[in-house]
């Protein structure tokens, strides 16, 4: 039985893990860089340890420090939340040699899935439908490539086999630059992945961002919890997500999440997992999996009831789901927008010490922040600040509410994206939903 678990993270998704813990009477142990002692959930968790300075490669990428607080804490198990060492295969192999749980996936799940031509072709024998392609790994003869590129048809896409954080991946338009463009792509992902492993996809112009949430246990059960859309990007980072996605029927849902829940039994996935599609007139074509929970995973807690963190802890606890299929039931329309320290306009990073902090509150709306009146948000890291979720019985109510939220919420002292949230929320085209991948950042040129 898990009784203790060293959240191996910071910020507000450390704090969304300590909420769970606590409530299922499970005692934490914070582990923080010297620069997060005043992070909120390192002054609530039962145990702190410090494990570094705050550069993220010595503290929270740092797997022996990490390891050792585990071990003197007397721990059970290690959640790595999401970021960090979450999809570190390694991480996850030592974390179980050392004789800890590991909170997600095997080791052999995260490492099937790193490898993006892996990962495709094991969809594919699950019947997940991908993107039209090499169907595999290029090899040097160029014959050969030059052939499969004209059978996929331009223009298309080298990816990084490795590759990850929206890099190793070049757009290309005509037979004349496909040459070049390989060999590029492949120096890239040699120096910046340690594999120069490329594929090759038809690119998609106008695709949205749909993604399906899974949760598996090691008991041979598997369900869906629904799609997300997260079309809403800037530079490849999600700024806004929705749940369900527009425009998305049940039948369409129940198919391919039913095509996700196969392909997690097929390779003996564990834990909540995250299936990423293009969509596009009418065709989802899966493009990646997610092998942790996801900054997004309050949306579809709030439209399906379903606690992603507490069922994870009961996965890795050896216990089986406590969800058929059939219980799972999407009520209404949840939407999140992520709140950064930085400025609305020129999205350059703002820290700096929270001078007054107000949260909005009302039916529906759900606050993740570990945001307080005199915290300093430090330079070091990612500039979430939090997340907004509101939740309404249809999407425009999600909308209404989101928006008096969005009034409300005070954050003095630094800056936050808190007005583009204002503009996106009163935009007439993501008012009507489904928009795709490339509105966001339109939009923002059309602004200038
Ligand atoms: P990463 O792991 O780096 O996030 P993904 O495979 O998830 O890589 O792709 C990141 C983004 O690149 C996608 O969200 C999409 O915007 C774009 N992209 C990837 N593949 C294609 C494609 N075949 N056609 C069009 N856009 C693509």
């Amino acid at each position: 039985m898990i009784k203790k678990i060293v959240i191996a993270n910071r910020g507000e998704i450390a704090l969304r893990i300590l909420r769970a813990c606590h409530e299922m009477g499970i005692r934490t142990v914070a582990v923080h860089s010297t620069a997060d002692r005043d992070l909120k959930h390192v002054r609530l968790a039962d145990e702190t340890v410090c494990i570094g300075p705050p550069t993220a490669s010595a503290s929270y990428l740092n797997v022996p420090a990490v390891i050792s607080a585990a071990e003197v804490t007397d721990a059970s198990a290690i959640h790595p939340g999401y970021g960090f060492l979450s999809e570190n295969a390694d991480f996850a192999e030592r974390v179980e040699q050392s004789g800890f749980i590991f909170i997600g996936p095997r080791a052999s799940n995260i490492r099937l899935m790193g490898d993006k031509v892996q990962a495709i072709l094991a969809m594919k024998r699950a019947g997940v439908p991908t993107v039209p392609g090499s169907d595999g790994a290029l090899d040097d003869n160029e014959e050969e490539t030059l052939r499969i590129a004209r059978d996929v048809g331009y223009p298309l896409i080298i990816k990084a086999a490795g590759g990850g954080g929206g890099r190793g991946m070049r757009v290309v338009h005509n037979e004349a630059n496909l040459l070049t463009a390989i060999s590029l792509t492949k120096t890239e992902a040699a120096n910046a992945f340690g594999n120069a492993t490329v594929y090759m996809e038809r690119y998609l112009d106008n695709p949205r961002h749909i993604e399906f949430q899974v949760l598996a246990d090691t008991h041979g059960n598997a369900i869906h919890l629904g799609e997300r859309d997260c079309s809403m990007q800037r530079r490849h980072q999600k700024v806004v997500e929705e749940c369900p996605a527009p425009g998305i029927t049940w039948e369409m849902r129940n198919r391919l999440g039913q095509r996700c829940v196969r392909a997690c039994l097929d390779i003996g996935y564990r834990g909540a997992g995250t299936f990423e599609f293009l969509y596009q007139d009418g065709q989802f074509y899966f493009i990646e999996m997610n092998t942790r929970f996801q900054v997004e995973h309050p949306i579809t807690e709030m439209v399906t009831g379903v606690d992603i963190v507490r069922e994870q802890i009961r996965i890795a606890n050896g216990e089986a789901l406590a969800y058929r299929q059939e219980d799972i039931a999407w009520r209404g329309h949840a939407i999140e927008c992520r709140i950064n320290a930085e400025d609305p306009e020129r999205f350059t990073p703002s820290p700096g010490t929270v001078t007054m902090y107000h949260a909005p509150g009302g039916p529906g709306i759900r606050v993740d922040s570990h945001l307080y009146t005199g915290y300093r948000v430090p330079p070091y890291y990612d500039s979430l600040i939090g997340k907004l979720i509101a939740h309404g019985e249809d999407r425009a109510r999600a909308i209404a509410r989101m928006r008096n939220a969005l009034e409300e919420v005070v954050v003095e002292g630094i800056k936050t994206n808190v007005p583009l949230h204002q503009i996106i929320l009163g935009d007439a085209n993501f008012g009507q939903g489904g928009t795709n991948i490339h509105y966001l950042e339109k939009m923002l040129v059309g602004q200038k």
